[in-house]
């Protein structure tokens, strides 16, 4: 039966960092139907996420009053609670007692332990201005830069190497420069799963001939159109990656020009690369020398080339290292800066690159700016009016572990679920568990929320205005749709709550002015505002004028480094931090499926999206399956040194022999359970790509 729309609101998808413009369809209050619009992202485009999975705003489950916690619930300690009778937990509050205990809580830890003892997790799935306000509030109400958010998890570690390297932790082009180039890497990224929109740009680029280089241990479906699929062994990107450099040195295919006028760094390059010959490498990383000399000459030898990467290459030990080797292949090849050429970290989330730049990171306020220069931190206290911590706040990992030391008493948590994000999952709930106070301000009852003393019913995306950045640097206007349900308020309006009660002279008239303040902080939104967003729909930054559309291809001039040049920095070998061994001689590596988002508390609750995946799985090759003497479809047990959980076993051919992979979207098979926690020194990710396990027979 054809619904007819009351009306149709232009908004983008909340979903992936593609950023694909959509139209939203409602009819008394409901939203029924999404449909692609002609974005610069998507081109009418849209994929099974953006389409279908919009229901999960009505779900039955959707927070409608704020809730506090029991004075009888059982234990704050017990993280065995079972999470399906809220009520023995919790009970409904009005917002006055709700926001006044979460202030209050926040505030005594404040003016008791110090600012040191409290922190926040910002959401990549918020606006730009909630970014902005709430690593505000935690910097200038807490008194501390214990601020970060998902991209600690996902790209720090590429951020880190592309600030040190270049100068700036943004893409040099966006995914569309595809369709001017003549060679593409796509590396440690699945695009047709977690960026399915900019797939289709990818496979058209192919198909008009462009050379395609496929790198993965896993197979995926963009090695059909590859002219040269890789398959290599799990943890070895430096091994491959420096003996391409090695065979472009070696070879001479480097461009002489292009290094001497825009890098510094290439000598000791040279040097590194010396010994990681494609010879020595092949036995390490599982590739034939000659092929590893073929892809190498196919890169450097394009006349316009790009490269595209994920979380295969951010999130190991070794994930700075990795990019490290992409900047390098880059520049010692010319290719960036000129249309078709690249470097381009595929962001994860709808709005990681938007809350990046918004500050929600412990190191730097708004657009990179680091909270050790004084002349950085004067401005913003000449801003906010008060003088701000002058060091680096603890990144995700770091302040579970803070927690547990005792250091960290209190925090606020907004649209973030660290209980079931965060690697070794048992260690970061008991760290929940283990804070004397914790706000979550969150549109369901997640994991997270089941650790809280006040639980915030908040906004989902379709109901707010606001500003999101997409993975290309286009900063995009979300409309609301629809209105929240029962007592659920705007995140931005509950963020100024908590700012007022813990002593903050916040007043906002809305969304708009908070653009506007944010803007005057950040160079890269200056010739931006509000009203052009509004008028377009989106822009790129940054923009050389108000008139101007903004620069999609980046640093043809040179780059925003010190001296103007791109840093070459050599990486060295380092293995993953657990190696398969005779207890467990298996390799784990977790990541999405097409139908969910992150830790599935809005797919798993969209009807057709879980209705195609509604169940957890284990990946493993058919071989792996015989040897175990196991059938697809029957329950499996999957250990770490951390833990063990129960998944259906899945045959699937493009996981590697010995390697078995497992989607953490399952809150009752949550594969954080198994995840190593140690970290990459630069960028502070964990090793959620690779660590040893074992897999046996229920
Ligand atoms: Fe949404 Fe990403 Fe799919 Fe586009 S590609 S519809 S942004 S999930």
């Amino acid at each position: 039966r054809t619904v007819w729309p009351d009306k149709t609101v232009d908004s983008v998808c909340p979903y992936c960092g593609v950023g694909c413009q959509t139209k939203v369809s409602v009819k008394d209050n409901k939203i029924v139907q999404v449909d692609g619009r002609e974005g610069p992202a998507n081109e009418n485009r849209l994929c099974v996420k953006g389409r279908f999975g919009f229901d999960y705003i009505r779900h039955p489950e959707r927070l409608t009053t704020p809730l506090v916690r029991r004075e009888d619930s059982p234990k704050r300690g017990d993280i065995q609670v079972d999470p399906r009778n809220p009520w023995e937990v919790f009970r409904e509050a009005t917002w006055e007692e709700a926001l006044g205990r979460a202030a209050g809580g926040l505030r005594d830890i404040r003016d008791t332990h110090g600012g040191g003892a409290l922190a926040g997790f910002g959401s990549a799935k918020g606006s730009n201005e909630e970014a902005y306000l709430f690593q505000k509030l935690v910097r200038q109400g807490f008194g501390t830069n214990n601020v970060d958010h998902c991209t600690r998890l996902c790209h720090a570690s590429s951020v880190a190497a592309l600030i040190e390297g270049i100068g700036s932790g943004g893409v040099t082009a966006p995914f569309t420069a595809v369709e001017d180039a003549d060679c593409f890497i796509v590396i440690g990224a699945r695009p047709e799963q977690n960026h399915p929109v900019a797939a289709t740009y990818l496979k058209q680029a192919a198909k008009r001939g462009a050379k395609v280089i496929v790198i993965d241990p896993r197979g995926q479906e963009l090695m059909r159109h590859a002219s040269h699929p890789v398959r290599f062994k799990p943890g070895t990107d430096v091994a491959l990656l420096n003996a391409m450099l090695h065979v472009i040195i070696e070879e001479k295919l480097y461009d002489e020009q292009y290094v001497q006028a825009h890098a510094s760094g290439f000598e000791a390059l040279k040097e590194k690369v010396a010994e990681f010959s494609p010879e020595a490498m092949a036995p390490v990383c599982g590739v034939e020398a000659d092929y590893i000399r073929e892809i190498a000459r196919t890169y450097a030898n394009a006349e316009r080339a790009i490269i595209f990467w994920g979380m295969g290459i951010s999130q190991h030990v070794h994930g700075t290292d990795n990019s490290r080797c992409l900047i390098a292949l880059a520049l010692t090849t010319g290719h960036v800066g000129r249309p078709g050429t690249g470097l381009h970290p595929l962001r994860g989330q709808n709005n990681v690159q938007g809350a990046s730049d918004a500050g929600l990171i412990p190191m730097v306020f708004p657009d990179y700016q680091s909270v050790e220069d004084p002349d950085v931190r004067r401005r913003y206290e000449d801003a906010w009016g008060q003088p701000l911590d002058p060091n680096r706040g603890l990144t995700v990992v770091e302040i579970m572990d803070a927690i547990h030391e005792g250091e960290i008493r209190g925090m606020y948590i907004l649209g973030e679920n660290p209980a079931m994000s965060d690697p070794d999952q048992t260690h970061a709930r008991a760290a929940l568990a283990k804070l004397d106070h914790l706000v979550v301000q969150d549109i369901f009852l997640t994991e997270t929320a089941w650790h809280a003393d006040v639980v915030l019913p908040a906004s989902a995306h379709a109901e707010k205005l606001g500003t999101y950045t997409n993975t290309n640097r286009q900063v995009q206007l979300g409309r609301p749709a629809v209105s929240p349900p029962g007592e659920a308020r705007q995140d931005w309006e509950l963020i100024c709550e908590i700012a007022r009660r813990i002593g903050l002279d916040w007043r906002y008239s809305g969304v708009p002015e908070v653009y506007e303040e944010m803007r005057a902080l950040m160079p890269s939104l200056a010739n931006i505002p509000w009203s052009r967003i509004e008028r377009e729909g989106s822009v790129t930054y940054p923009a050389d004028d108000e008139d101007e559309p903004g620069r999609e291809i980046l640093f043809g001039e040179g780059f925003p480094t010190k001296d103007g040049r791109g840093r070459i920095v050599p990486a060295d070998l380092l293995p993953p931090d657990e190696l398969p061994d005779a207890d467990y001689p298996m390799v784990l590596t977790t990541g999405r499926l097409l139908e969910h988002w992150h830790t599935g508390a809005m797919t798993r609750r969209a009807g057709t999206l879980n209705d195609l995946e509604p169940e957890p799985v284990a990946c493993m090759h058919p071989r792996d399956i015989e040897r175990l003497g196991a059938t697809a479809g029957e329950s499996i047990r999957v250990e770490t040194r951390r833990g063990a959980i129960d998944l259906t076993l899945r045959a699937d051919r493009d996981v590697s022999a010995g390697m078995v992979f497992i989607p953490f979207c399952y809150g009752e098979a949550p594969a954080n359970v198994l995840t190593n926690p140690q970290l990459d020194p630069f960028g502070k990710i964990p090793e959620f790509k690779f660590c040893a396990a074992r897999v046996s027979r229920v």
